[in-house]
């Protein structure tokens, strides 16, 4: 249910997705009178059609501490978030060994509940303990945490929508952001909408992969340099990247895709060096490939390595349900190469409304910091759904005090080098 656009309120946010939400939940929680805009709805965004993975899998300390605090909030509420909490699995080749140990070094250090299985065989083993159609050959590594797993995207955002709701919020739908009226100091005084203008204490822009539109739209640099660790500057980098993150569904009951003792399957994710071959033989390719993999509410949903896309790539209406030609031959054929399950699955493959586009910073990683002095910017670099803590963080900000979990993430790292350590995945997310 939408609102009308007040003329005035103490902190606007832009945005309907999981970001926007729970900051707007936890200010509306703190008796702040909040109020989020969205031109289009709830979960009309890249939160709205998330594979839903939830994991703590990063090499980046930071990235591993923050999902840490996701986990913890997915878990108060399974059921409003339409959370399945059944663990997440990371296996690779030799060349990931040593970051998936260091990933599980430090997730003993914090607590965060996982196991490491190195060698063949050990990861063989493990595999068939949790299916006994097991059969990826080639993989010496596994991470599997058992915390962590998924939800359901739209249901979650609209779970946390109702939380906001609940705590006094107001959310108006179909309402666009098109100008930000600056003072002298460069605060925003004025949000102007295609409904109308509203005078605010504060802003919080959280626009996914929009991000270059309102980034612009509050004045800020389309190329920044950036300073690397080593001391050396990259000059005028482009501020904005786009992917397109090739996602589909296997038509099959999420029933098949349970573990040995019939619970829901973990998320899996699977990094290889080993040829991959269709079910009638044919060679997909002999390059490393990875791909994920989950139960949905009534399939079976996943993707693989995602494509760049050109500069300025068009985001409305929001690019989505696409993939490359060769994508569900391979992406079945993976499925296939891992769980005797899914062999003959290519059948059922469908091209569903899943998958999109994300906008990603200089370094692939999320910026959450004022920008503006009264205009906090979160621009998650499409690692955000499973991020439901960020808006915890921004409005404990917003209401000053200090976020050591969002500190990480200020931009001002890409002018000091403080940027965050680079893994050997393929992946541009970890
Ligand atoms: C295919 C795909 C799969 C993904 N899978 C996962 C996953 O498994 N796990 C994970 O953690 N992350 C995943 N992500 C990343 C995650 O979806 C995003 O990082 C996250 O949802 C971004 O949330 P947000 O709230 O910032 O933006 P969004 O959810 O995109 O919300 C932004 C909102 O802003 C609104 N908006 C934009 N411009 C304006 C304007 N001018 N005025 C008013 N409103 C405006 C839009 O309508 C939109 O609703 C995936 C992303 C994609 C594309």
């Amino acid at each position: 249910m939408s609102t009308a656009l007040p003329p005035s309120t103490t902190v606007l946010v832009v945005g309907a997705g999981v970001h926007g939400l729970s900051t707007a939940w936890h200010l509306a929680q703190a008796g702040v009178d909040v109020t989020v805009v969205d031109k289009t709805g709830v979960a009309a965004g890249a939160s709205g059609i998330a594979c839903g993975v939830v994991r703590n899998n990063y090499f980046q300390p930071a990235m591993a501490e923050l999902m840490a605090a996701c986990v913890e909030i997915w878990e108060s509420d399974p059921a409003a978030f339409h959370y399945q909490g059944s663990g997440y699995l990371a296996l690779g080749p030799e060349n990931q060994e040593s970051d998936l140990t260091a990933v599980f070094e430090r997730q003993e250090r914090i607590g965060y509940p996982s196991q490491l299985i190195l060698g063949e065989e050990a990861v063989r083993d493990h595999m068939r303990g949790l299916y006994a159609d097991w059969r990826a050959p080639g993989l010496s590594v596994c991470l599997h945490e058992t915390a962590g797993g998924f939800a359901l995207n739209r249901p979650a955002i609209e779970g946390i929508a109702d939380k906001a709701r609940a705590a006094g919020a107001r959310i108006v739908e179909g309402v666009t952001v098109e100008a930000f009226e600056l003072d002298g100091s460069g605060a925003v005084t004025q949000v102007v909408t295609d409904a109308g203008t509203v005078d605010v204490e504060q802003v919080v822009v959280a626009p996914g992969p929009w991000a270059q539109q309102l980034w612009a739209m509050l004045g800020l640099p389309d190329e920044i340099d950036v300073r690397q660790p080593d001391g050396t500057v990259h000059e005028a980098v482009p501020m904005w990247k786009h992917w397109y993150l090739q996602e589909g569904e296997l038509d099959l009951p999420p029933g098949l895709f349970v573990t040995n003792d019939g619970r829901p399957s973990p998320v899996l994710h699977v990094d290889s060096t080993s040829p991959l071959v269709a079910d009638d033989g044919t060679l997909i390719t002999d390059e490393q490939w990875g791909i994920y993999v989950k139960p949905d509410h009534a399939s079976i949903q996943g993707g693989a390595q995602p494509l760049p896309l050109p500069d300025h790539p068009p985001v409305d209406p929001y690019p989505a349900g696409t993939v490359e030609d060769a994508f569900p031959d391979m992406w079945a054929a993976a499925l296939s190469h891992c769980l005797g399950r899914f062999q003959g699955g290519r059948a059922t493959y469908r091209q569903v409304r899943c998958g999109g586009m994300g906008a990603f910073t200089p370094d692939n990683f999320p910026i959450f910091d004022h920008l503006r002095p009264n205009a906090f910017v979160i621009a998650d670099s499409n690692h955000g759904f499973k991020m439901i803590a960020v808006g915890r963080e921004v409005a404990r900000v917003l209401q000053g005090e200090h976020s050591s979990l969002l500190h990480p993430f200020r931009f001002e790292r890409f002018a000091t080098g403080d940027l965050h350590p680079v893994s050997n995945s393929p992946y541009p997310w970890s």
